[in-house]
């Protein structure tokens, strides 16, 4: 792991400097961050790297992850593809399955005096809440903007409870009665999934993996979810593949809160069919070099999502240089200027279109991956992210909504 004065040389001795005497504010309160799932996706990724580094500055923070069931997830999984707009039937009995296992949750807890609860498989934790002194956080990462109805109501009588909401861009504000802020997510540089590599890496993990590095490589990692459009990746390639020569990587796990990941996996094996330049790979959690290295070693890296919260595979891709091409939706637009720092799509065939321009002008293509990773180091590096949280937990023991320092 590594040390806070290493991020030094990446973003400045004075930005490290900086988090030192916010954490010193702090003094000793205690900051508990509880979400669903040690490994797989956006949230557990975060968690892995700012903990650590929280520590090291003298912060005295910790990790839950709240126990479920099949059942409980397969509810949490519905809500998630709810609140992402797709139309989806809770029933009573599923809420009160939900709220049920939030409170045996709660009964084995204890609580910190900030409760920083992520996402809504955790919400319900909120009922233990007795009085002020402690203070609870709720940070959404998920596409806010056309929540179903329904599922959203439920979720806003427990949201409401809590002294904060953050939210990773500024479409998923909502109308609530406490505090919102934004805050965006972030990347580490300095991690095996995006530190430098040597190219003899690199060559190793395509070998491995049986990719031709001297053909053009365009790659979409991803967790195998419907709201990450793997079919219509497969979709685009096809499509482009009719004028241009490429190779198609669709790789990803699973996560232990999302129970559809298999159905998906059939679902991408069928489209592929038979072709023997798409590779569907499956990584284990601990693939970090690995995914690392397909992302460096890509042409083109593709996100072709249908709903999505940020997208931290936006900005790996941008920080390794590489044209992006993704879908203009949820927080993705923070990251891609369209045409300046990557693309912005809506459709397969728009990305399809976008694979072939790429493809053929790599000068062009070239330029978007600079101005993208250009973007990435003055907005989205860990180090801005740590700063945020500080500022954050500082706030909630301050009247005013300024905070000095
Ligand atoms: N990821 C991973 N292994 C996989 C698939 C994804 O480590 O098999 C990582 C990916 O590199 C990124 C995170 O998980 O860091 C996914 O975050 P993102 O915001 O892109 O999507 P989410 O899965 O949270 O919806």
């Amino acid at each position: 792991m590594a040390a806070i004065e290493d991020y030094a040389p990446v973003v400045g001795e004075s930005i490290v400097e900086e988090l030192f005497l916010l954490a010193k504010q702090l003094g000793g309160v205690s900051v508990q961050n509880i979400n669903s799932t040690a490994v797989g996706g956006g949230v557990a990724e975060i968690l892995m790297r700012m903990i650590p580094l929280l520590q090291q500055l003298g912060v005295n923070v910790r990790w839950d992850v709240i126990r479920g069931d099949d059942k409980f997830f397969v509810i949490t999984k519905k809500f998630h593809n709810g609140l992402h707009g797709v139309d989806v039937d809770v029933s009573q009995e599923e809420y009160d399955y939900f709220l049920e296992v939030n409170r045996q949750n709660a009964e084995m807890l204890s609580f910190d005096d900030i409760v920083f609860v992520h996402d809504p498989q955790p919400i319900g934790l909120v009922e233990k809440r007795t009085d002020d002194k402690r203070k609870w956080l709720w940070r959404c990462h998920i596409d806010f903007s056309n929540p179903h109805p329904q599922i959203w109501k439920f979720l806003e009588r427990y949201i409401n409870r809590y002294d904060t909401a953050v939210f990773s861009a500024p479409q998923f504000a909502r109308r609530l009665s406490i505090k919102q802020v934004l805050i965006s997510p972030s990347i580490d540089p300095l991690s095996d999934k995006n530190k430098d590599l040597p190219e003899s890496t690199v060559d190793e993990v395509f070998q491995r993996f049986g990719i031709d590095r001297s053909r053009p490589v365009v790659t979409q990692i991803s967790r195998f979810d419907y709201l990450k459009d793997p079919v219509g990746v497969i979709k685009a390639y096809k499509l482009a593949k009719k004028s241009v020569d490429c190779q198609l990587v669709l790789a990803g796990g699973g996560a232990t809160d999302d129970p559809e990941g298999a159905q998906v996996m059939e679902d991408v094996k069928k489209e592929a069919g038979k072709d023997k330049d798409i590779f569907i790979l499956f990584l284990p959690p601990a693939s970090d070099l690995d995914i690392n290295a397909l992302q460096r070693g890509s042409t083109v890296v593709l996100q072709k999502s249908l709903k999505e919260g940020f997208g931290l595979t936006v900005a790996e891709a941008l920080w390794k240089g590489k044209p992006v091409i993704a879908g203009a939706v949820g927080g993705i637009p923070l990251q891609i200027a369209h045409k300046y720092s990557g693309i912005l799509t809506t459709s397969v065939e728009g990305t399809a279109q976008w694979i072939k321009q790429l493809l053929n002008e790599p000068e062009y293509a070239k330029k978007l991956g600079v101005n993208g990773q250009q973007h990435i180091k003055e907005n989205f590096i860990i180090t801005r992210h740590i700063k945020d949280y500080l500022l954050l937990f500082l706030s909630l023991f301050h009247k005013e909504d300024t905070v000095y320092f």
